[in-house]
């Protein structure tokens, strides 16, 4: 080993003891309260040198050695005190004044026990008293060193003061067998420098590796607390912060947590990729922790959702952030040269009304979002008591909505279309129907969005359309059976191809088969759906478009796509909306049908008023209780086949008004 690097280990091996200590503040403070914790030790050690003292102060009956071990026990006493005092309230006692204490009385006892024993020598005292100190004198050494190998200085500065005044009477004793007692003594010191510092390193490499791994630790924790794509907080990372919020914010202000969800964020990912998907989540992201900055936090939790805790004084404080949350993310963003426009729904819950704790608050501002995308998109809604009750009764629907189809509780049901001109029926709708052993009847209103939201909507859809086209195809050639499709029902694999195996199992020809579609459908320009429509259309089915006038009523999807049947919204017919203006919108459709080849139903036909005048704007076919309700295919098979003779015929002219 060269000199430099020896002074090196040197200066590492007292590195402890210094200000610019290498161990932390936590790790010096441990080593200190060490000095303390073998405190049976300590006392049998300081005990032990106190009563050989004593017994060679007897033997010999000096005075010199009457006072210093006098001294010595004063001193042990003191040492004893202290590490009782250091035990019972170690944090009310500083570490640097710990150990300076325990410094002076450790180097005083060592030093007191040296000059006993280097007394003893000098004195040529009785030999086995001598023998006695001396030797209780080097244990007491050694086992200090070994006891206080954290603290090298301590260690060091204890053996060289008991072990020196010893080797100095030896020397001047002046015999060969003193002066070979002095230098075993010397060589102690070498032994024990090599001892020391190897446990001291061994330590220290403990609290290195101890320090390491907490911080590999908390590095850990915080990474499993972000969200990566946004550097937010993600879902656990919210958990571990909402509580301590909530707690702040007691008594001084109210949290409201909102929950967005984008609206149709899926489709920039799949159509943009995920690259500008990213860089939309983060811009989002920026704007929402900017708007919140001081007052809130914002997390992202999967996907497309973000959450955001912030401070507000009142319910309307709520509702002007929620404002400005949705104004944050429709602001139009411009992401790798696209323009970029997004859109939200939002759940709000609000402490305390809606909750104290973080559990409750995140559940009812989740509950009051699935209301909020429930009615449409980009609305704002509030949690609200009843939505637990409507939450709960969704829950029991959908569970036993699984179990309904294997339990045969489903059946269809058919309701007529008829010929606005003839009265003779062209089609029949098909329709689901659920009588639930307990629950009773439940309507499709009810039942079927909830199948949709679960996906059962894709068994239930492939079971009814089975069932329709096996019905269907007992009927005359020229009625045909329509049958409802969700979207999910389309974006389900294969869904093209089911319903072509259905229709040839029932060996119903495919121009037999209508399928009513809802404009919503186009909502998502997805190639999927397009190459479902193509596909069907090929192979001669045919489209409605159901529902026309409810919703966004774009002229546009008219003619993009095959349709042979446009269906006129009841609520122009017979719901809130008829009227004067109704009127002309029917007729306004009428006429485009008619230009374009489509034909037109009239849905909700209740009164043969409702029939002239519909049959007046231009419609072709009617739907309605006016004509009949849906009834079960039995009954519909009866209605063809009265229909079929002469008289029935001339009913159904009659009933067409
Ligand atoms: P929809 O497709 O518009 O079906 C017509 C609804 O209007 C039926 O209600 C029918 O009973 C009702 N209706 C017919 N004539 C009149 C009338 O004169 N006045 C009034 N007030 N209502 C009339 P229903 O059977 O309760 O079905 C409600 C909705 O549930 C359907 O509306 C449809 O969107 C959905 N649905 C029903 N069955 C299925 C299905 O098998 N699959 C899918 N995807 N949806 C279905
Ligand atoms: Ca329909
Ligand atoms: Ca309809």
């Amino acid at each position: 080993m060269d000199g430099r690097n020896k002074s090196l280990r040197w200066k590492q091996f007292f590195a402890c003891e210094a200000a610019a200590d290498p161990l932390s503040e936590k790790a010096h403070t441990a080593l200190v309260g060490s000095l303390y914790r073998r405190r049976a030790a300590l006392g049998i050690g300081a005990v032990t040198c106190a009563l050989a003292s004593a017994a060679v102060a007897f033997i010999s009956d000096i005075v010199l050695l009457y006072a210093l071990t006098s001294l010595l026990s004063v001193i042990a006493v003191f040492r004893i005190l202290n590490a009782s005092r250091a035990a019972e309230g170690p944090e009310d006692v500083s570490p640097v004044k710990l150990e300076l204490t325990y410094r002076l009385g450790a180097f005083a006892f060592s030093l007191v026990l040296g000059l006993i024993a280097a007394s003893a020598v000098a004195l040529e005292i009785d030999p086995m008293a001598q023998v006695l100190i001396i030797s209780n004198a080097i244990g007491y050494g050694i086992g200090i060193c070994a006891h206080n190998a954290a603290r090298p200085t301590i260690a060091f500065g204890q053996l060289t003061l008991v072990c020196s005044p010893i080797v100095i009477a030896a020397l001047f004793e002046g015999s060969v067998a003193a002066a070979f007692l002095a230098l075993t003594i010397a060589l102690l010191f070498p032994a024990m420098y090599s001892i020391v510092s190897s446990i001291f390193r061994a330590l220290r490499d403990s609290l290195h590796a101890a320090d390491r791994s907490a911080a590999l630790a908390a590095e850990m924790e915080v990474i499993a607390m972000t969200d990566p794509v946004t550097g937010l907080a993600n879902r656990p990372g919210l958990n571990r912060r909402l509580p301590e919020v909530l707690e702040q914010a007691e008594g001084l202000y109210q949290i409201a947590l909102f929950w967005l969800d984008l609206d149709r964020f899926k489709e920039v990912n799949d159509l943009k990729g995920h690259q500008i998907g990213d860089a939309v989540l983060t811009t989002i992201g920026q704007r929402l922790s900017k708007l919140v900055e001081g007052r809130g936090t914002v997390a992202r939790f999967a996907g497309d959702e973000f959450v955001i805790a912030a401070a507000v004084e009142s319910r309307p404080g709520a509702s002007l952030l929620a404002s400005q949350i949705l104004g944050e993310v429709r602001r139009a963003m411009r992401v790798e040269g696209e323009r970029i426009e997004m859109d939200a729904s939002v759940g709000i819950a609000l402490t305390p009304d809606d909750g104290t704790t973080a559990d409750e608050l995140m559940r009812h501002a989740d509950l009051a979002l699935f209301e909020a995308k429930a009615v449409g998109r980009s609305q704002v809604r509030f949690f609200d008591r009843a939505m637990t009750a409507d939450l709960n009764q969704r829950r029991e629907i959908e569970a036993e909505l699984r179990l309904a189809l294997t339990r045969e509780e489903l059946t269809v049901h058919y309701q007529p279309i008829v010929d606005l001109a003839t009265g003779r029926i062209r089609c029949f709708e098909a329709l689901a129907r659920w009588t639930h052993p307990k629950l009773g009847e439940i309507r499709p209103d009810v039942f079927i969005p909830i199948a949709e939201d679960c996906g059962a909507i894709v068994s239930l859809g492939n079971w009814l359309t089975g069932e329709a086209a096996r019905a269907a195809a007992s009927w005359p050639s020229d009625v045909r059976v329509a049958v409802n499709l969700s979207p999910l029902q389309i974006r389900a694999p294969g869904s093209a191809l089911g319903i072509l195996r259905a229709i040839r199992e029932a060996g119903l020809p495919p121009e037999r088969l209508e399928l009513e579609v809802t404009e919503n459908l186009f909502l998502e320009d997805s190639p999927h759906i397009a190459l479902f429509i193509e596909e069907l259309s090929r192979a001669g089915v045919r489209f409605a478009l159901d529902d026309f006038g409810a919703g966004y009523s774009s002229l546009g999807y008219i003619s993009q796509w095959p349709f042979s049947k446009i269906k006129v919204d009841r609520s122009f017919v017979s719901g809130a909306r008829a009227g004067r203006k109704s009127d002309a919108i029917i007729y306004a459709v009428a006429q485009m049908g008619r230009t374009l080849g489509i034909e037109i139903v009239a849905e909700g036909i209740e009164t043969r008023k409702q029939v002239r005048l519909v049959r007046a704007a231009g419609c072709t076919l009617g739907q309605g209780y006016h004509f009949g309700r849906a009834v079960p295919s039995e009954i519909a098979a009866q209605l063809l086949a009265d229909e079929r003779t002469a008289g029935a015929s001339r009913q159904a002219r009659l009933r067409a008004g």
